[in-house]
């Protein structure tokens, strides 16, 4: 019997973890992949009140250490299920808690068009941060629109000798003053109004075909294609735990709390204004707090 299980094991989770192992609870962190999160991939965070400037990595891994130290018991596992009386399931085990904290953030958005699954890690990549060094002098392709794509093509075009922006509107949802600095690149080709509609290679991906608002098509040989189209949650296997809203966001009430007393949910897996690092950790301390009064039943 665990006081608390976290699933998930980024910054939301871990923070959760810290303060409940500082409280001397048990806590069992459940995590699919590696601890950090999401922010692992991040070159630099330079908005951390009180840290000038630090790597994700860096950020990540002190953190798991620092969790660790205390006692935390991490298990690599995928959570298959949660019931409402704090068993989890995953696929390999079961696990008692008398609290659950659902830190489980977002995935990249897949494009979902054939082969890209198959060419992941052989020319189609979902970090450019973490990738793109494997790119030094070839054609590499950016699709997406947000702050992201806008990043990744800026930060491409200093490694790579050409990028292709390709967004599927006229107009970006990322901001103003990183298209201005795109703008200023000899090696940054802009492809708007057009979506990738399918991608081709034997054995890595070798060209890509663009189709524009007019449906007129565009083969385009590419060494690499950063997808950069936005996040999406993975809470469905929560659905008989919590409410979810219509884009599968947790919603929760009083910050952290689940419809199920003594399942919380924290990060970006929630419903929320800002996904940020700050209010990751802001989520992980109310959640472990609430969960606190639930294991000593004050
Ligand atoms: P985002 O802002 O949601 O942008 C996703 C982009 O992908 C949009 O332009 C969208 O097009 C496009 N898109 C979505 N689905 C698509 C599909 N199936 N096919 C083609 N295009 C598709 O996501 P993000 O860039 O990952 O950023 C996530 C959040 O982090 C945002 O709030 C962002 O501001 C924030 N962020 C901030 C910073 C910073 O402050 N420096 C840096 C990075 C990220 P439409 O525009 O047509 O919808």
């Amino acid at each position: 019997m665990y006081d608390a299980i976290v699933i998930g094991a980024g910054p939301a989770g871990l923070t959760a973890a810290l303060y409940l192992l500082r409280a001397n609870k048990k806590v069992l962190i459940l995590e699919a992949k590696s601890y950090g999160g999401q922010i692992i991939n991040a070159s630099q965070i330079e908005n951390y009140p009180g840290i000038i400037s630090i790597t994700g990595f860096d950020f990540a891994t002190n953190l798991y250490n620092q969790v660790k130290n205390l006692g935390a018991e991490f298990v690599y596992e995928k959570v298959i299920r949660v019931e409402k009386n704090k068993k989890v399931i995953t696929d390999k085990n079961k696990y008692q808690g008398k609290t659950i904290i659902i830190a489980t953030g977002t995935s990249n958005r897949k494009l979902n068009i054939a082969r890209e699954e198959e060419f992941i890690g052989k020319g189609i990549s979902y970090c450019a941060t973490c990738d793109g060094n494997f790119y030094k002098d070839k054609v590499v392709t950016v699709n997406g629109g947000g702050n992201v794509a806008l990043e990744d093509a800026l930060y491409l075009s200093d490694i790579a000798s050409k990028v292709y922006l390709i967004h599927r509107r006229e107009e970006f949802r990322g901001e103003n003053k990183y298209l201005e600095e795109l703008k200023k690149k000899d090696n940054v080709h802009f492809i708007l109004n057009a979506k990738i509609t399918s991608i081709n290679g034997n054995d890595k991906l070798e060209e890509i075909t663009v189709t524009n608002s007019l449906g007129e098509t565009n083969n385009i040989k590419v060494s690499g294609l950063f997808i950069a189209i936005g996040k999406e949650p993975n809470n469905e296997i929560f659905r008989n735990v919590v409410n979810l809203n219509e884009e599968g966001y947790i919603m929760a009430k009083h910050d952290v709390e689940t419809k199920t007393k003594g399942i919380y949910a924290v990060g970006d897996a929630r419903v929320k204004d800002l996904r940020q690092l700050t209010t990751a950790v802001s989520d992980g301390s109310i959640a472990a707090t609430r969960a606190l009064k639930e294991i000593n039943k004050i």
